[in-house]
């Protein structure tokens, strides 16, 4: 709580301080009440290969609905719920919500490439995550290949003092991939890029915005591009939003790409038909289709 100055002082600052930290409060409660009455959701935003046009992956992006006001973004509920210490289940949540529907694709012949899901430091460092991510994905029967987990770098640097890489090397040995999310925004140097670590590098927006006007990004991909390349680990540009971006990134030879310019994030339902209608099917799903039609 704001402290109280003498006399009853009007201060502008402390009123705009006092109002800032009533709202974190109010969230803070609403995220409580949300986790409880199941309110967070999963959209679904596919990867694709520019060559081939085929699905490289799919990211689980969390959705939460408040009730008053609206869809409240993830940039914004998420600090909040970090330092409430709520993270750790809602990206368990997510985790469930997002492996489920992956494995309904999976089971549909639906092809998707991956699932990749988000996760940050705090639930990495949950003591049984690996027991619970594994469970999950049993539970769900999706095979730990079919999943990939997006970690930002200052997450892996952290490694050593918090075992978190021993964690995710034992998670890795069982099929899961793991990937660098918001590459180049971080503190780690090329030298933390290990491909007996780390499958895919996602190039952070900030470069791949502009790609084609700006030379400094188009140089900076080029270069990430080239070096994941060398070590035989996959690229990915996320946020690509124009036709101009994808021909710049096509080539710089950046052949996966993610960003409203392929497909918004969508709900579950719209995300299926999305993949469905890319989907080259099994024969014995072509006569279920066929019924169903
Ligand atoms: P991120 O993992 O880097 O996810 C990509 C973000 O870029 C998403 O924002 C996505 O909607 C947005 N995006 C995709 N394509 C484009 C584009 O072409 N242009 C622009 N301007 N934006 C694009 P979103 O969903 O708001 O998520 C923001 C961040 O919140 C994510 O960044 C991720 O760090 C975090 N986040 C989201 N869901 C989860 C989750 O389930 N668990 C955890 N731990 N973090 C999450
Ligand atoms: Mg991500
Ligand atoms: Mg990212
Ligand atoms: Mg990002």
């Amino acid at each position: 709580a704001a402290k109280k100055h003498g006399g009853g002082t009007f201060s502008f600052f402390s009123e705009e301080l006092r109002r800032e930290l009533e709202h974190r409060k109010q969230l803070e409660r609403d995220i409580a009440a949300a986790i409880a009455h199941d309110a967070f959701s999963v959209y679904f935003q596919p990867q694709v290969s520019l060559t081939n046009g085929s699905i490289a992956g799919v990211e689980a992006l969390v959705r939460w609905h408040h009730p008053e006001r609206g869809m409240i973004s993830p940039g914004e509920f998420i600090p909040i719920a970090e330092k409430a210490g709520d993270m750790p289940r809602i990206g368990r949540i997510v985790m469930r919500k997002a492996i489920q529907e992956a494995a309904s694709w999976y089971r549909t012949g639906i092809q998707f490439g991956r699932l990749a899901v988000n996760v940050s430091g705090t639930e990495l460092r949950e003591p049984d995550f690996t027991r619970f991510l594994f469970a999950m994905l049993e539970d769900a029967g999706l095979p730990p290949q079919k999943l990939s987990l997006e970690i930002v770098e200052s997450v892996i640097l952290d490694d050593e003092k918090t075992g978190i890489a021993s964690k995710l090397r034992m998670i890795r040995a069982a099929g899961v991939h793991l990937e660098l999310d918001d590459f180049g925004t971080g503190y780690a140097s090329l030298t933390h890029v290990n491909p007996n670590e780390i499958d895919r590098l996602k190039i952070d927006r900030r470069f791949v915005q502009n790609i084609n006007l700006n030379d400094d990004n188009s140089k900076i991909v080029r270069a990430i591009t080239e070096l994941a390349r060398g070590l035989g680990i996959s690229i990915i540009a996320e946020g690509a939003e124009t036709e101009e971006e994808l021909s710049s990134l096509l080539s710089i030879g950046c052949d996966q790409v993610q960003g409203y310019s392929i497909a918004f994030p969508m709900p579950d339902t719209q995300a299926r038909e999305w993949l469905e209608a890319r989907s080259p099917r099994r024969p014995v799903l072509t006569l279920v289709d066929g019924a169903r039609a």
